[in-house]
């Protein structure tokens, strides 16, 4: 297929460029991203694929037609794994070796033993349509994620639909040499298509690999490692975020907590034990409060949470309900008969206060309930000022 033999070569050669670059990214990108091993592989398969089909490597055509077969199933297989890996997805080693097997089959029959290019070409094209599809369907719910993920969706479902079309062009192919196949209107649309989809898929691929890099990193930004709440920066932006979409909206609480002697605990148990309590001690905050709660761990052992749409009672029932959890959870790395305990300040919300303000009242509270005998509710009102709202009779 030496006719127009540079121009030919122009899209597997972008291909590969392209495999190279999503290796390169890949060695910088942490393991959680491995599909783009598959990605790159694929694109390097395409280009390489395309390439020794052009300069006829090796120059038996049968082996030829064999090799670049398998390097453009293994391209897509790998394209295929890849995309839906990066959706937490497999197609399967079965269905990949049931898919490569059959293609190879089919092509070596259509080769050596009933030779028809037509079929060939049906085969491959037909056979990658079909599975890119089927990895368009599997992917469905991307058409309700970010963006990214609605443009990768869009661009894998017309790229697996464009196969089809495409191989229709072959009722035209009358190559009966390799020349006139070069010159064919088949082999011009696979070059034009190849590359532009080359192209595209690449771009697409790559931006949503940096949009995925970026995600991860705002929620590596926002949270905390060791417990997995939000962390203080996490909370503030939540918080005020929630604050500015009601914005004139009071029955929104603020809960301050704070666990009792918890230096002795790490003192007495050492610090990993400690962490671990922290660890434990999150999940039930967490687990206790509702979902539209916002909890961040914003020091040490001190904790915050925002309750909207919450009046006073309610606030009182949630955070006592709390408050007893915490002191009957058992810790399997202390003793038996060990309370874990701790402190709470709660503030309503007054409009337009500051968030750290606001916050500051509630510490307050926080402080009177420690100074009180702590494993205590305290409220800061406003008008009364500050009030003991542990139930009179609290184990
Ligand atoms: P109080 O009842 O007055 O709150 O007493 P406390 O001992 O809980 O408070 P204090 O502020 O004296 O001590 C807090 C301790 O929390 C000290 C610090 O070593 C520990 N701490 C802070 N961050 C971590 C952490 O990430 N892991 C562990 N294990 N301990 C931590
Ligand atoms: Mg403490
Ligand atoms: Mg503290």
């Amino acid at each position: 297929m030496n006719t127009d033999l540079p121009l030919s070569l122009i899209g597997p050669i972008i291909s590969m460029i392209f495999g190279v670059s999503f290796f390169i990214v890949c060695c910088h990108i942490s393991e959680s991203r491995r599909y783009l091993w598959l990605v790159a592989l694929a694109f390097f398969g395409f280009g390489l694929a395309a390439t020794l089909q052009v300069l006829l490597i090796p120059q038996d055509i049968g082996k030829n037609i064999i090799l670049s077969a398998a390097l453009y199933t293994l391209g897509a297989q790998s394209l295929c794994e890849g995309l839906l890996q990066r959706s937490g997805q497999r197609l399967g080693s079965f269905t990949h070796i049931l898919t490569a097997g059959f293609i190879m089959v089919v092509i070596y029959i259509f080769y050596y033993i009933d030779r028809s290019l037509i079929v060939r070409i049906f085969i491959l094209n037909f056979g990658f349509g079909a599975l890119f599809l089927m990895v368009a369907i599997r992917l469905r719910s991307l058409r309700h994620g970010r963006s990214i993920d609605r443009l990768v969706w869009w661009v894998v479902l017309v790229f697996s639909l464009h196969f089809f079309p495409r191989t229709l062009v072959t009722v035209k192919l009358h190559a009966s040499t390799r020349a006139a196949f070069a010159q064919s209107p088949y082999w011009i649309t696979f070059q034009v298509t190849m590359a532009l989809f080359v192209a595209i898929l690449a771009f697409v691929l790559l931006t949503a690999a940096l949009v995925d890099v970026i995600d991860a990193l705002k929620v590596d930004r926002d949270h905390d490692a060791l417990t997995d709440l939000l962390n203080r920066r996490g909370f503030e932006r939540q918080a005020k975020e929630l604050l500015h979409q009601n914005a004139g909206d009071d029955s929104i609480n603020l809960v301050v907590c704070d666990i009792d002697h918890f230096k002795a605990i790490n003192d007495r148990y050492g610090h990993p034990v400690g962490d671990s309590i922290l660890k434990e001690f999150a999940r039930l905050l967490q687990n206790s409060l509702r979902s539209i709660d916002i909890v961040g761990r914003i020091g040490g052992e001190e904790f915050v949470a925002l309750l909207p749409d919450c009046d006073k009672e309610a606030v009182f029932f949630l955070v006592e309900r709390l408050r007893r959890q915490l002191q009957k959870k058992r810790y399997q790395y202390l003793p038996a008969d060990h309370e874990v305990t701790a402190s709470f300040g709660v503030a309503g919300r007054l409009l337009k206060e500051g968030l750290w303000d606001w916050f500051a009242r509630a510490d307050i509270a926080l402080y009177s309930a420690k100074t009180s005998g702590r494993n205590r509710v305290f409220l800061h009102d406003r008008v009364a000022g500050i009030l003991d709202r542990t139930p009179e009779h609290h184990e």
